[in-house]
């Protein structure tokens, strides 16, 4: 039965935003292993995606490749209409515009929390310091570490760090923000400040390009989950549906091992 098309159902951004992101028959090699396989994905403006799949699937691989930290063989990747640029300064930009949350927070750990907010804007968007440093500490508040902005990032509590890593990544104002298993990495009692930053980024209707396996994100934020699977996209659909309701074996098995 498909209810999708009832007047009062909710209309997601799928339905109405505008492609941001768009992967066409992405192909990915590691020597003999072909860890992208006919990658097709569109993600729209203010849609909210999560990625799930077990170890070795191709996720990171996928997240790289967006913000070019990868290259790919062959296939097509747009954000907001534009190829992947190669090099240079228009690289730079493009990963301004990709935002990207590590596992390992990747903060400079020889720079102030505060320093390591400003200075991709000062470096790359030629924002004057006095203005970088009040839009940080503004960032640093949304994200409830604004009393850490002087400290070194080795003095924060790793849901800390990986919250300063969020605000530094919006500091660039990305179209879209890609998260790699922004909380694996963090004991458990930290999981959900960062993940309540999250919430709130999607909320605001940031596009999101999020793999986790926190279900409780998932269900909360997603409009749509993606599984993957040995370099292919095999099954997507809304989180509930996912989750009850998974129509492949694959999807299945890897849920009952982490459910
Ligand atoms: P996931 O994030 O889903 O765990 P990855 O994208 O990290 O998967 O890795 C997919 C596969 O590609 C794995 O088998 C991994 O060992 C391999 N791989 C990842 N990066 C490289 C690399 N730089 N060189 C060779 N193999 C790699
Ligand atoms: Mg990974």
């Amino acid at each position: 039965m498909d209810t999708a098309t009832t007047d009062d159902a909710p209309t997601s951004p799928r339905e109405t935003g505008e492609p941001l992101v768009e992967l066409r028959t992405v192909n990915k090699h590691f020597g003999a292993l072909h860890v992208l396989q006919n990658i097709e994905l569109t993600v729209h403006h203010g849609e909210v995606v999560v990625v799930i799949g077990p170890s070795g699937s191709g996720k990171s691989t996928l997240c790289r490749a967006i913000n070019r930290l990868e290259t790919i063989d062959d296939g097509e990747i747009t954000v907001d209409g534009i190829p992947l640029p190669e090099e240079g300064k228009a690289l730079a930009h493009l990963r301004a515009d990709v935002g990207m949350v590590f596992q390992s927070f990747n903060l400079f750990s020889h720079k102030t929390v505060l320093d390591n907010v400003t200075l991709g804007p000062r470096k790359v968007r030629g924002v004057p310091k006095a203005q970088a440093e009040s839009e940080a500490m503004a960032l640093l508040e949304r994200v409830g570490v604004e009393s850490q902005a002087h400290k070194m990032p080795a003095q924060l509590s790793g849901g800390q760090q990986q919250r300063v890593a969020i605000a530094r990544a919006l500091a660039m104002r990305p179209k879209v923000m890609l998260f790699d298993e922004p909380t694996s990495a963090l004991d458990p009692e930290m999981v959900n400040e960062v993940l309540d930053v999250m919430v709130a980024l999607a909320r605001e209707g940031m596009t999101m390009i999020v793999v986790t396996h926190e279900m409780g994100f998932a269900r909360k934020a997603a409009d749509r989950v993606v599984f993957m699977a040995d370099g292919q996209i095999v099954e997507e659909a809304e989180p509930d549906e996912f989750f009850t309701n998974a129509r492949t074996e694959r999807a299945r098995d890897f849920l009952s091992k982490i459910l």
